[in-house]
């Protein structure tokens, strides 16, 4: 029987282990070093434009009010010209869900692009890393400050950190409840302390507090114990996954890695191309050693593969000792990019996507309510016919106004009885208190279905049923 091979990965502070920083002092705390390189231009773009993308969107106006705005006193959700109104809430909900089959697909696809390259907590984390290294210095020059005793410089230099790092934590909750309030009248009504805006301070302050603490302190820890998506990721991976590896042939070749002269040819003397610098390790944000093999901790930031190509530059070595790869392209085996767990998630998304669109496109932009009084069945009036009275409701769903009619219809001789135009601006819910009198004798049965019509200026019609009820036997 062949044994499975076993490699200790028993997690441990990466970069202690390397740099004997104590860990009395520095326990838990890693000191990333910051690198250039492909990928981190690549991600510095895309990371970088999300941030820009979330700061600006809330001043972009779009027929006449905020182009994405979560109207949650009218519980109407304006998102780039649609707008979804309390009846819709069940197409987000099927947002969210062609989301998740979105995160899906890209990862079966490409890994944890999601992580490295657009999450929030990726792109806040890289602001107040820049941050910290402008105040701060390099990596060394951290941990030197970090050792130093208490001085007014290094008081001065973590004040100056910890300040412009709540600076940006506070414009990102000014931001976030700019999502949720008209932005523009956001501060001078937390200036005025009116009580319509105590849950905007609320959540002003809940998401300064959220973005400075996760974004300053906890950052990795976030990644590592608080996101659930690091945990089953696993389950969207399979060999074909394009995934963040180090090429264990190539640096652990014959009596493996090592540190060497510089112009020492790797092959002839049976060396790995790994030279042990540790650099990868150094500039890895969740603190660990790709060399060990993928993990679950990897966020696929790429920033050890651009530290790599660095080293393999330096040593005139073929870059990709670390690269993007797949488990099958390590083993020499065929690299499949269409399988059936990518064709089946992709179709399931293209599907959703499709029904979700025709959904949206083709939802009529207009909502009637009747609702019929309950108290009395039905009053004689002095006439000599029966009333039944209703409340009408109409909902101007359109992004325009519009004139709205009311028309009956199943009642033969029926009258309706109040006013029955209406004019409401987009968005606006009008109510019509209308009646319906009808001779008694013309009744055939003491319940008579009816229906109530509206039409727009245009034409647009919506119907709905409800009853007449009169006394039995007509
Ligand atoms: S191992 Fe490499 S890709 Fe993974 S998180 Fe660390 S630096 Fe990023
Ligand atoms: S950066 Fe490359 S050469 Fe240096 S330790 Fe990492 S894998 Fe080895």
């Amino acid at each position: 029987m062949s044994e499975i091979p076993i490699k200790d990965v028993t997690p441990v502070n990466i970069h202690e282990k390397y740099d004997g920083v104590a860990a009395k002092q520095h326990a838990g705390k890693l000191y990333v070093r910051a690198i250039s390189g492909f990928f981190q231009k690549l991600r510095t773009f895309s990371l970088w434009g999300l941030i820009l993308g979330y700061f600006i969107t809330p001043w972009i106006n779009l027929e006449g009010h905020q182009a994405v705005w979560f109207d949650l006193p009218t519980r109407q959700f304006h998102i780039w010209g649609i707008t979804f109104w309390p009846q819709d809430f069940i197409l987000l909900a099927w947002l969210l869900i062609i989301a998740a089959f979105g995160l899906f697909t890209i990862t079966t696809l490409a890994g944890r692009v999601w992580c490295g390259y657009t999450c929030p907590q990726t792109a806040w984390t890289l602001i107040f890393m820049w941050v910290e290294e402008k105040i701060e210095g390099t990596r060394n020059q951290r941990i030197k400050l970090d050792k130093a005793p208490m001085s007014a410089s290094k008081i001065s230099k973590k004040l100056a950190k910890h300040s412009i790092w709540l600076i940006i934590s506070l414009l990102t909750g000014l931001a976030f409840v700019g999502y949720f309030y008209p932005i523009r009248d956001l501060a001078p009504d937390l200036l005025s302390f009116s009580i319509e805006s105590s849950w905007a301070i609320f959540w002003l302050l809940f998401f300064t507090l959220a973005t400075y603490g996760n974004a300053g302190w906890l950052r990795e820890q976030v990644c590592t114990h608080m996101c659930p998506y690091a945990r089953f990721q696993a389950v969207m991976f399979d060999e074909d996954t394009l995934i963040v590896s180090y090429d264990e042939k190539r640096g652990e070749r014959g009596s493996g890695r090592g540190t060497r002269k510089k112009n020492i040819d790797p092959v002839k003397e049976n060396i790995g191309d790994c030279i042990d610098c540790n650099i990868c390790v150094q500039v890895c944000p969740v603190g660990i050693d790709i060399r060990d093999g993928l993990q679950y901790q990897c966020i696929g930031c790429a920033l050890c593969i651009d530290a790599c190509d660095s080293v393999m530059d330096k040593m005139n070595y073929e870059k990709g000792l670390i690269r993007y790869t797949n488990e099958h392209a390590l083993k020499g085996n065929e690299v499949h990019i269409l399988r059936p767990k990518l064709i089946g998630y992709a179709s399931v998304l293209i599907i959703m996507f499709s029904v979700f669109g025709y959904t949206v496109f083709n939802r009529t932009p207009l909502e009637l309510d009747v609702m019929r009084d309950r108290g009395a069945l039905y009053t004689n009036t002095s006439d000599g016919r029966v009333q039944n009275s209703y409340q009408i409701k109409i909902m101007n769903m359109s992004q325009e106004p519009h004139d709205f009619t009311i028309k009956l219809a199943g009642l033969e001789k029926g009258e309706l009885v109040g006013k029955k135009h209406i004019n409401l601006k987009n968005g606006e819910v009008g109510s019509l208190p209308l009646s319906i009198k009808a001779s008694a004798w013309e009744l055939k049965t003491s319940r008579t279905d009816v229906q109530f019509t509206v039409t727009r200026d245009d034409g647009l019609e919506v119907s709905k049923e409800s009853r007449f009820i009169g006394p039995a036997g007509g």
